[in-house]
C-alpha cells in the first residue's frame, strides 16, 4: 500500500511540475499578444456559449458521425474525472469512495457506459482516419497536411486510459474494494475474470492496474502539453473568447494595442494589421494553439478545392508553428536578429517543403525554414520562398473570404479575420498586393466604384422601366418607407441591372414607396476592406454614412430602412457602418419580396406546366455571413418552380469565387472557382431530369461569376438551355403571369 502511494504521488508531482512549467510558458506566450479587450466582455454570454458549444458539443455535432464520436469522447473526459478521483483516493484508502455519491450505482453505470461508448468512438475515429488517409487521398483528404502520427498517438493514449481503467476497476471489484456493488456493469462483469486468484495476488494486480491507470493519464498529460494537441485544454477557452455572434459578417475594426486606429490621425506607434506573428492579439494566438488539425475547414474551402495552395487549416498551423518557434525570442529573452540580416534566398530556404508543394507554391510555408534559430525569428510573416515568408502571397490572396472555414471550425477559429489582418499590413504598410488591385483602388478612390464609371450614369438602369424611380431630393417624405440601395453592380453591370430592374418593378407593383440616391451613391467599400485597404474603406464608408445620416435625419430607429439586392452592400451597410455611427435597418431584396408575397401584396402564379428545374446558389455574404437562407428559397417556391438543391448548399454552400475582392483579381492557379460551382449547378439540374433549367442567384457578383461559368460550359457543349437569373426575376415572371391571367 505504501509503495503504491509513494510511486503514485511521486509520478504525479514530477508530471505536474513539467506540465505546470509548460502551461506557464504557453500562458506567457499567449499573453504576449496584443490586447483584445472585447474578448473578455459580456461574461454571462461567454459562459452560456461555453455551456452550449463545449458541453453540448453543438459545433462538432454539425458533422453527425464524427460529431457523435467526439461527443462521447468529450463526455468521457468529463465523467471519467470521477474515476481519477477514485483512483487517487484508492492510493490512500483501498476501498475509497467519493463522499455522498461514491456508492451510487448510477454513477458506476455512467462511468462504465461512457467508457465503453468512448472505446467505440475510438473505433469510429480510426475508421474515419483510415478511410481519409492523406497518403491515399492526397489533397482530397481533410487530414492532408495534418500531423496524422500525433493524432494516432492520441487515439492510442485514450485507448490506454480506457483499458487500464477497466483493468483497475475489474481487479478492485474482484478484491472487494470497488465502491459499486451494482451499476458498474462492465467493471463488475470483467472482475469475474479474476475469480480464483488469491487475495494477495489480487492486491498486486489491483495495485498494478491502479498505477498503470494513473501513469497512462500522466504520460498523456505530458504528450498533450508538449505536443500539437494542446487544443484539448485550450479549446474551451477559445470558444468562450469567440467573436459574437460568430466571426463572420462584419470585419472587426482595425485596432492597435487594443484601441481602434484613428485613420485621420493615426498614432506614431500604431501597428497596422499583422506584419509579424507578435502583432496578433492574444485571441489570435489562442486560435493558433487551439487548432485540432481536423481539416473540416480545408474540406470546405473553395480555394483548396480548386487546387490553390490556400488551406485555412495550414494557414493556422503555419502561424502556430512559427509562433512556437519564435517563442524563445518573444518571451525567452533570446536576441532577435536585425531586420533584413538574413538573406533567405542565399540561405536556401526550402522553396517547396516536402510533400506540400503544388504549382510551385508551397502549401505549408512554415516548413521553408526549419527549427527555432535566428532564421526563424527573422523571417517575414508574408513573403515568397526567396523572402522566406511563413505565408506565401499566393496563399494569402487566394482567399475569397467566403467564411466556409469559420462556419465549420468546431473550435471557433477566426480564419477570415486573420487573413484580412495580414492583407491589411501588406496593403497599408508594405504596398504589396496583386497588381490588378491597383486599378480597383484607383477606381474606388477617383470614381467611387470598382468599374471606374461616371457617377452620372448611375441611373442608366432605370431607362427601360415603364415607371418613374424617384431620386432622393434632399428631404425624405414621411410616406417613403425604403431607400433602395442600388450598388455599383446594379448601376453599372448589365446582368445586375436586370436584377435591380426586376426588384424595382416588383416594389412598384406592390405599392412600396422608395427612393434611390442616384449619383450620390458610392461604393460601400466592401472590396477595399476585404482586400486589406482599410484606409480606402474608411474614406468611402465615412462619405456614405454622412450621406445616409443626412437622408434619415430625424427618423427614429426602425424607420431608417434600406433595401438592397447586393449581399455585400447588405453586410457593409447594415453590419459594418455601425462601427462608423451609421445605424440603419438593412434588408436583402429577397427578404422584402418574401414579406410582400406573404402579405398578399405580390401574387405570383405558377406556370401551368412546370417549366424547368431551378437550383439556387447561396451567396456567401447572404448565407453564411448573414444567415439568410430561407427567403430566397421561399420565393423560388412561390414562383412555382421546383427547387433542386446542389450537394453543397446553405451553410456548406460553395463560393462563386468573387468575394474577398477576388472578383477583381486574376485567377492563375488551379481550376476557376466559378467553373467548379457552375459544373455542380449543371449536374444538379441534369440530375433533376430537365433539359432546361435555371441557376437562381441572389447576388450580382455570383450572377457574373456563374454566368461566366455557364458561358464557358456552353462553349464546351453543356448547359445549352440553362440560364442564370436572380430570384427577383423568377418572381417577377410569376407575378406577371398572375396579372395577365386576372386581366
Ligand atoms: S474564407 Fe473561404 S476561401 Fe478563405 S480560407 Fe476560408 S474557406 Fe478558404
Ligand atoms: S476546422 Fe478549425 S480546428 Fe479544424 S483544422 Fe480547421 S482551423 Fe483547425
Amino acid at each position: 500500500m505504501v509503495v503504491r502511494l509513494v510511486i503514485g504521488l511521486l509520478m504525479t508531482v514530477v508530471v505536474v511540475a513539467f506540465v505546470g512549467r509548460r502551461a506557464w510558458a504557453i500562458y506567457s506566450l499567449i499573453r504576449s499578444g496584443q490586447p483584445a479587450p472585447d474578448r473578455s466582455q459580456d461574461l454571462p454570454r461567454r459562459l452560456r456559449t461555453q455551456l452550449v458549444e463545449v458541453f453540448g458539443q453543438t459545433r462538432l455535432l454539425k458533422w453527425s458521425v464524427p460529431g457523435l464520436a467526439h461527443f462521447f469522447t468529450f463526455w468521457a473526459f468529463v465523467i471519467l474525472l470521477t474515476v481519477y478521483i477514485e483512483a487517487y483516493g484508492a492510493l490512500f484508502v483501498p476501498d475509497f469512495a467519493i463522499p455522498l455519491i461514491g456508492h451510487w450505482p448510477a454513477l458506476g453505470f455512467l462511468q462504465d457506459t461512457i467508457a465503453v461508448l468512448c472505446l467505440l468512438s475510438l473505433g469510429v475515429f480510426a475508421v474515419i482516419r483510415i478511410r481519409n488517409a492523406p497518403e491515399r487521398k492526397e489533397r482530397a483528404s481533410r487530414f492532408y497536411g495534418s500531423h496524422t502520427g500525433g493524432a494516432w498517438l492520441i487515439l492510442f493514449m485514450i485507448f490506454n486510459v480506457l483499458w487500464t481503467l477497466f483493468f483497475f476497476r475489474a481487479a478492485s471489484s474482484a478484491l472487494g474494494t470497488f465502491p459499486y456493488t451494482s451499476g458498474a456493469w462492465a467493471s463488475i462483469g470483467l472482475g469475474n475474470l479474476f475469480t480464483g486468484l488469491s487475495e494477495p495476488a489480487l492486491e498486486v494486480v489491483e495495485s498494478v492496474g491502479l498505477l498503470l491507470h494513473i501513469g497512462v493519464m500522466l504520460a498523456f498529460l505530458i504528450i498533450v502539453a508538449y505536443s500539437k494537441h494542446l487544443h484539448i485544454f485550450v479549446a474551451p477557452i477559445n470558444v468562450s473568447a469567440k467573436r459574437f455572434p460568430k466571426a463572420l459578417g462584419p470585419l472587426p475594426v482595425m485596432t492597435s494595442g487594443g484601441k481602434p486606429i484613428d485613420f485621420e490621425d493615426p498614432g506614431e506607434d500604431d501597428v497596422f494589421g499583422r506584419g509579424k506573428i507578435e502583432d496578433f492579439t492574444w485571441k489570435g494566438m489562442l486560435d493558433m494553439a487551439t487548432c485540432t488539425e481536423c481539416g473540416r475547414c480545408q474540406s470546405q474551402c473553395p480555394a483548396w478545392n480548386t487546387g490553390k495552395p490556400l488551406s485555412p487549416k495550414l494557414v493556422i498551423m503555419d502561424l502556430r508553428d512559427h509562433l512556437m518557434a519564435k517563442a524563445p525570442y518573444l518571451i525567452g529573452g533570446k536576441q532577435m536578429p536585425e531586420e533584413g540580416a538574413i538573406d533567405f534566398a542565399a540561405a536556401g530556404a526550402d522553396g517547396a517543403a516536402e510533400g506540400h508543394d503544388r504549382h510551385g507554391v508551397p502549401e505549408s510555408g512554415f516548413e521553408r525554414v526549419r527549427g527555432s534559430g535566428p532564421d526563424q525569428a527573422a523571417r517575414p510573416l508574408v513573403g515568397t520562398a526567396e523572402q522566406g515568408g511563413v505565408i506565401d502571397p499566393d496563399v494569402l490572396w487566394s482567399c475569397t473570404t467566403c467564411g466556409a472555414c469559420v462556419e465549420q471550425c468546431p473550435v471557433d477559429i477566426e480564419h477570415v479575420d486573420h487573413i484580412v489582418d495580414m492583407r491589411r499590413h501588406q496593403v497599408l504598410i508594405e504596398s504589396e498586393f496583386p497588381s490588378e488591385l491597383g486599378a480597383l483602388f484607383r477606381n474606388l478612390e477617383n470614381k467611387g466604384n470598382p468599374w471606374g464609371q461616371n457617377a452620372r450614369n448611375r441611373m442608366d438602369w432605370t431607362k427601360k422601366l415603364g415607371f418613374d424611380v424617384h431620386i432622393f431630393d434632399g428631404e425624405l417624405a414621411p410616406e417613403v418607407e425604403y431607400l433602395f440601395w442600388i450598388g455599383c453592380a446594379g448601376a453599372f453591370d448589365d446582368g445586375a441591372q436586370k436584377t435591380v430592374q426586376a426588384t424595382a418593378e416588383l416594389l412598384h407593383r406592390a405599392g412600396v414607396n422608395y427612393v434611390v440616391l442616384g449619383p450620390e451613391e458610392t461604393c460601400t467599400g466592401d472590396p477595399a476592406r476585404r482586400s486589406g485597404n482599410e484606409f480606402l474603406f474608411q474614406m468611402l464608408a465615412q462619405q456614405n454614412v454622412e450621406v445616409l445620416n443626412g437622408v434619415f435625419e430625424g427618423r427614429e430607429p426602425g424607420t431608417r430602412k434600406i433595401v438592397t439586392t447586393c449581399p455585400h452592400c447588405l453586410n457593409t451597410l447594415g453590419r459594418e457602418y455601425p462601427q462608423l455611427d451609421g445605424h440603419y435597418e438593412v434588408v436583402h431584396h429577397t427578404q422584402l419580396l418574401n414579406k410582400l408575397v406573404r402579405e398578399g401584396k405580390l401574387v405570383p402564379v405558377a406556370a401551368p406546366e412546370p417549366e424547368s428545374s431551378v437550383t439556387y446558389h447561396d451567396p456567401c455574404y447572404l448565407g453564411r455571413h448573414n444567415e439568410i437562407y430561407e427567403d430566397p428559397r421561399a420565393l423560388v417556391g412561390a414562383a412555382g418552380a421546383h427547387l433542386s438543391e446542389m450537394p453543397r448548399h446553405a451553410d456548406r454552400s460553395m463560393c462563386c469565387g468573387a468575394g474577398g475582392a477576388r472578383m477583381w483579381m486574376e485567377e492563375r492557379i488551379g481550376q476557376r472557382v466559378n467553373v467548379n460551382r457552375t459544373t455542380e449547378a449543371l449536374d444538379t439540374l441534369e440530375g433533376a431530369g430537365g433539359e432546361q433549367g435555371t441557376i437562381a442567384v441572389g447576388c450580382p457578383f455570383c450572377r457574373t461569376m456563374l454566368t461566366d461559368g455557364l458561358t464557358q460550359a456552353q462553349g464546351q457543349g453543356t448547359g445549352e438551355n440553362v440560364q442564370v437569373q436572380d430570384v427577383s426575376q423568377l418572381l417577377l415572371a410569376a407575378v406577371k403571369r398572375g396579372a395577365d391571367s386576372s386581366a
